[in-house]
Order: C-alpha cells, then sequence, then structure tokens
C-alpha cells in the first residue's frame, strides 16, 4: 500500500473544471480536496508517500481507448503491435485503458477466438484491457454463444457488413443477431459498409489499372458508408437493439445517425483521429515520398477511408462531436509496417492490409482541438474517457476523478509541447517504421501518467510493465436512453 497526492493542479471532467488536489490510497482515488484543506491534516504533501506536483496543468482521468486490434490478423500478416508493445505506447499517451476485439472469424467457434484473445492479452498488457467480441459468423452456435459473453465481461459484440468471406454477416444474420442482442441487453458494434458493392467497385478499378492506394477511397465511397449506416439503424430499430456504428468517415453517416437520434434511438457513432485531421488528397494521394513514390499513401489505408476535404467530411466529424450525434473518439489501432506488411499491396490497393497506428496520439491529437476551439475542455475529457467509460459499461471505475474510482489519472501540461514522429526529439513508441503522423506538432504535453495507483510514466520515462494491465470484466452500458 501506498499513497500519492497530486497537488496543486485543475481537475477536469467531462461537466467541469475545479482546483483541487487527488489523494490516492493504494490503487484508489479516495479523496478529492480543495487546495490547503486541512482536512486531512496541516501538511499532507508530508505525510503521503510521493506527491506529484500538477501546478498550472490539468488532472484528468486516464485515457479509455475503445477500439483497438493489437496482433490482429489480417489479410495474410498480422497487426505490428503486441498487446505489450500497443499497451505501452498507450500508456505514453495518456490512454490507461483499451477494448480491444477478440475475433471469431467465418467458421470458428467464437469460444475458441475469445480464448485466443484472453491468451494473446494475459499477463502482456501494461495497462488495464478489456473486449468486445467480434461475430464474424453468425449460425445457431455463435447465437447460442453470444448468451454467454455478458458472464465474461463482454456487453458489446462487432459485426460486419463489408469483407465478405472474412467477418462479413448479411442482412438475415444481422438481424438475428440483433434479436438475441436485444434479448441479452448486449450493445451491438457495426462496421457500417457495403461490402460486397465495395468489392465489385475495387475490382473494376483494378481490372482498369487504376491500383494505387488513393483507389483504396475511390473504390470505398460515402454511398457505401451512408447506405450501410441507415441499413444497420433501420434494422436495430426494428430489434430495438442499441446501435454503436464504428469508425464514422463519412458527413453522410452522421447525418444517418443524428436522424435516428432525433427520433430518440439509442444508436451511437465514434469517429478517430484519421477522420478529423486526414484526408483522401492529402495521404491516399500521397506522392512525395522517395521511398515508396506513390504507393506512400498505403500507410494510411484504412476503413473506413480517409475521405475527401474538399468535400467537408472533417469538418462534419468536429460538428457531430460538437452536437453529440457523435459521442465517442477511438483510434482504431491497426498498426502495419510499409516493409513486408502494407507492401504486400504494391500493385494492387485490395492487398493493402487496412490500419493506421494512433493509439499513442489520441489524447495529444484531440488536446489540438481544444487548442484550435473545436471542442472544450470538458468535452476532450468527455469524448476520450467520460464517454467511454459509460458506453462500454466501465463508468465509476473509469472515466473519472472522484472517491471510491480507480486511480487512473493524466496530469496534462497545455503549455507543454509534443513532437510526433520518428525522429530525434519526437515521440512514436508504437511497433511500426513509420508514423502516420510524422511532423505532427502537438501543444499540449503528456506529462505523468497514473494507473491504479502507479505511476507508469514521468519525466519523460516509462516504469511501467508487462504485466501490469488486468483484465476489465464490463458491465452493461451506461449510456443508453
Ligand atoms: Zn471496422
Ligand atoms: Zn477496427
Amino acid at each position: 500500500m501506498s499513497t500519492l497526492l497530486i497537488t496543486g493542479g485543475t481537475v477536469v471532467s467531462s461537466t467541469g473544471r475545479t482546483a483541487a488536489d487527488v489523494l490516492v490510497d493504494d490503487e484508489l482515488i479516495v479523496a478529492v480536496l480543495a487546495p490547503g484543506s486541512t482536512l486531512l491534516g496541516s501538511d499532507l504533501t508530508a505525510s503521503v508517500d510521493r506527491v506529484v506536483d500538477a501546478t498550472g496543468k490539468y488532472v484528468i482521468p486516464g485515457g479509455i481507448d475503445a477500439h483497438t486490434h493489437m496482433q490482429l490478423p489480417f489479410g495474410g500478416t498480422e497487426a505490428s503491435d503486441t498487446f505489450e508493445t500497443g499497451t505501452i505506447a498507450a500508456a505514453w499517451g495518456g490512454t490507461t485503458s483499451i477494448i480491444d476485439f477478440a475475433v471469431q472469424t467465418t467458421g470458428q467457434r467464437i469460444e475458441t477466438g475469445l480464448a485466443a484473445w484472453h491468451e494473446k492479452a494475459a499477463g502482456n498488457c501494461a495497462v488495464d484491457y478489456g473486449f468486445h467480441q467480434i461475430v464474424g459468423g453468425v449460425d445457431e452456435h455463435s447465437l447460442k454463444a453470444m448468451e454467454t459473453l455478458v458472464d465474461e465481461g463482454i456487453t458489446s459484440y462487432k459485426l460486419f457488413m463489408a469483407y465478405p468471406g472474412v467477418f462479413y454477416s448479411d442482412d438475415a444474420q444481422i438481424l438475428k443477431a440483433m434479436q438475441k442482442a436485444a434479448e441479452l441487453g448486449l450493445l451491438t458494434m457495426m462496421h457500417a459498409e457495403n461490402g460486397p458493392a465495395i468489392d465489385v467497385l475495387a475490382e473494376q478499378l483494378y481490372n482498369s489499372g487504376k491500383t494505387t492506394p488513393y483507389f483504396h477511397g475511390i473504390a470505398r465511397a460515402w454511398q457505401m458508408e451512408e447506405e450501410a449506416t441507415h441499413r444497420a439503424i433501420m434494422l436495430a430499430d426494428l430489434t430495438e437493439s442499441p446501435l454503436y456504428v464504428v469508425h464514422v468517415s463519412a458527413k453522410q453517416a452522421v447525418a444517418q445517425l443524428a436522424a435516428a437520434r432525433d427520433r430518440g434511438k439509442n444508436v451511437f457513432g465514434e469517429t478517430c483521429p484519421q477522420y478529423l485531421y486526414l484526408s483522401l488528397e492529402e495521404q491516399l494521394g500521397a506522392q512525395g515520398d522517395k521511398t515508396w513514390g506513390d504507393f506512400e499513401g498505403a500507410k494510411w489505408v484504412c476503413s473506413t477511408p480517409l475521405r475527401s476535404r474538399e468535400d467537408g467530411h472533417q469538418d462534419a466529424m468536429w460538428q457531430g462531436l460538437r452536437t453529440n450525434d457523435l459521442q465517442m473518439v477511438s483510434t482504431d489501432h491497426c498498426p502495419f509496417c510499409m516493409k513486408d506488411q502494407k507492401e504486400l499491396g504494391k500493385g494492387d490497393f485490395r492487398a493493402i492490409p487496412n490500419g493506421i497506428g494512433s493509439i499513442e496520439h489520441r489524447l495529444d491529437l484531440m488536446y489540438q482541438g481544444v487548442v484550435t476551439g473545436e471542442i472544450t475542455l470538458e468535452r476532450w475529457v468527455e469524448l476520450t474517457s467520460t464517454t467511454p467509460a459509460r458506453m462500454f459499461g466501465l463508468y465509476g471505475t473509469k472515466g473519472v476523478i472522484a472517491p471510491g474510482a480507480d486511480a487512473d489519472i493524466v496530469v496534462y501540461d497545455p503549455h507543454g509541447h509534443t513532437s510526433i514522429g520518428m525522429g530525434e526529439g519526437r515521440t512514436h513508441h508504437m511497433n511500426m517504421d513509420h508514423s502516420a503522423w510524422e511532423g505532427y506538432e502537438i501543444d499540449g504535453h503528456v506529462d505523468v501518467v497514473v494507473s491504479r495507483g502507479s505511476v507508469l510514466v514521468e519525466n519523460g520515462e516509462f516504469h511501467g510493465r508487462a504485466g501490469h494491465g488486468q483484465y476489465l470484466r464490463r458491465g452493461l452500458s451506461q449510456y443508453l436512453v
């Protein structure tokens, strides 16, 4: 048992900010004190084991990244971050909990997939971790297996309207799964893109010689995202199943979510930093890299794809975050190196592994939205920690600085600076051979990171360890209307 006092800072929650000292005993927050309070003694700093000076800084609940894919097998290779390297990078960036996706592929049993993910993660994580369950093959077995998920602490599952033959569910399968989910209280997460139509478009582009990464974005047209989002909402409505649409990138999809929410539906949407900052023209169409030429865009091949800035998708995502038509920002962290991984798709964009690595930079990139006036300081905390906790049944333990909560705390310096990238003096701890965020300069800095009372990052040094992170048994969503 040891005690820790974070003193002099401004505690920021989703609803306000206040000058307060935070007292931690062992793994829990035990008191949030007015500055100068003598209730627990005239000089509390002298009676605790450790003091963190947060003068001039923000004290916020640890980040929760609810969408990550460590070691995900994809397209003949595997996401390059292990649970160890990925969660260490998360800690560096102020994220103290992740929710990863256990995978059932078509033809496999859910129990087998889930056991495999426990095996990969157990004893290897530097921060706490939970799972969603990917249901990649809806059949009698998997519908039955869904009944055991809540007891396993898995209260959300993901379906795919894309990737035929791998994860894809047709409408009949989606309907059956949603009926089951409604009965069990599970939250349905949806990858909403019309995969069969996209695959035809992609083949036609390839056959006409359009093979570079840019055409990944053309094949995955916004109409395919809007249509699938609408279809998912209608199926969810019919089955009275709450719906959470992952990685929203098209402004038309946000409009679909907004319309459903205006009708009072339990319909939610997540976007990711890449859809707020990066674009089809600038990144997928990149030509400038000496090593990779027009294949450089492969660094930013992800699904849903980066979309046209000219068409205003990025602005629409920020707007959706302000109006709460989008509730959360996760990363969809799914890193692949260029060498031996992304380059599998040289000459055929369809074979480029889909994914971007961002787990380390989510808090910084979203804080930049505070600096530029896109969102408020409180909304920053809400989008990155409090709502993820409520959405996925962790609130109270996570997502808030209050007595009784886990001591997952970040001291964030608004006067600090972070240079993202691979070079000298830059920040990048993910297991990748490039950064999708090279050259991004952040007005702000993650100074101290505490996970269940243990200081993981301080003074630019990592003090954590693989195995510190514990499995999170999640409750039912606390966000439903
Ligand atoms: Zn997806
Ligand atoms: Zn994903």
